[in-house]
């Protein structure tokens, strides 16, 4: 894919590219306190969300097109540049008109290849950055997808935001940050930015730095975090939002400890395998989870641990899943093995929540 950069930024440092502010604009003394706090942090670009895509209706849908007013305030009081989502042509319409200068795509928008179509066919013609989240769902086609189709429409300063996906399980995170899919779009796409949400990944405001520290040491090129004057009074998202000051806090903590740092050119592929370990490991967790439930279940109906004909078919099948996989049959048994003897010795105490 040919990409330009995104030339959003015009400071020489070698922090991430930053975008912060409220997750919504709410009144216009809201967005303009925010923002002012957040110049004198040094962020240079604005975000806020204008129109807001709910789950469920009835909650704050966006204060719409006169938002746009108040970030053009922002433009002109801070020099900030502006960035807001756009979900529909006359979004992007709207947007473009007000001088907002980057445009995102959210990801309850990028799963709906019909919206993005309508998105991308708005786009032709101009050349805004356009940055797209990830799709709710793990699904890195649909992602990639997504980026191809406003690329199609001729916008060259593109980018990627990370920002979590729904699992259904339970976890600490709000969305799960299953980082080696954000890895292998940069391997797919190389040259493409991509910006890693902490403020959505959470869901919590104590979750910001660790996960800030994690998306710039796997070597994200951005980040995109919530900010709000009042964070506890926020209309949307308000336990994952920061006053301007704490962000600046953990900016200053990340370029103490940037600067500490000095680039090993293995250190991209020791944390790409890191990525892929985590995951390892998060997928092990909800194995046995769910391992712990058949041995309930098999208690309560009396049924043994043990049935040897689903074992050997369970290794079967494996074995050739990971044969496809370019995967040693040895190793795959093995590994088989030791994760059917943890589970077996879950399953005997199960429902006990023993470790
Ligand atoms: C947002 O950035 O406020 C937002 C709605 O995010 P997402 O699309 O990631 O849910
Ligand atoms: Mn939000």
């Amino acid at each position: 894919m040919d990409l330009l950069p995104l030339n959003v930024t015009t400071t020489e440092s070698t922090r991430p590219t930053i975008i912060a502010g409220p997750c919504s604009a709410e009144s216009e003394e809201q967005v303009l306190e925010t923002a002012h706090r957040l110049a004198r942090q040094g962020v240079r670009l604005f975000r806020a969300g204008i129109w807001k895509p709910r789950t469920k209706p009835g909650g704050f849908e966006g204060i719409g097109f006169v938002g746009l007013d108040w970030l053009k305030r922002v433009k002109q009081e801070t020099g900030m540049l502006l960035a807001t989502e756009v979900a529909t042509e006359e979004h992007v319409r709207q947007a473009l008109q007000a001088g907002v200068d980057i445009l995102w795509v959210g990801a309850r928008t990028t799963v709906n290849p019909f919206a993005v179509q309508e998105i991308a066919d708005a786009l032709h013609g101009t050349d805004v950055p356009v940055l797209v989240k990830n799709p709710v769902n793990p699904d890195l086609e649909l992602w990639i997808g997504a980026l191809e189709r406003i690329h199609r429409a001729g916008i060259r300063r593109l980018g990627a935001i990370h920002r979590g996906f729904s699992s259904g399980g339970k976890s600490k995170y709000r969305n799960e940050p299953m980082w080696s899919i954000p890895m292998e779009l940069k391997r797919r796409i190389p040259g493409l930015p991509i910006f890693c949400d902490p403020s959505h990944i959470g869901g919590n405001r104590e979750l910001i730095e660790p996960l800030v520290r994690k998306g710039t040491g796997l070597g994200f090129e951005g980040l995109l975090i919530e900010s709000h004057c009042r964070p506890e009074t926020a209309w949307s998202d308000a336990s994952q939002q920061l006053v301007p000051e704490k962000l600046g806090e953990i900016l200053r903590r990340l370029d103490d400890s940037m600067a500490e740092t000095d680039d090993d050119p293995l250190d991209d592929l020791r944390h790409r395998i890191d990525a892929i370990d985590e995951q390892l490991l998060e997928l092990l967790s909800r194995r046995m989870k769910i391992s712990d439930e058949i041995g309930v279940y098999k208690k309560e109906h009396d049924l043994p641990v043990v049935q040897p004909s689903r074992l050997g078919e369970v290794i079967e099948h494996r074995i050739n899943v990971g044969c496809e996989l370019d995967l040693n049959p040895r190793f795959v048994r093995g590994i088989l093995m030791k994760i059917h003897g943890e589970s077996v010795r879950l399953q005997k105490t199960a429902g006990r929540g023993e470790l």
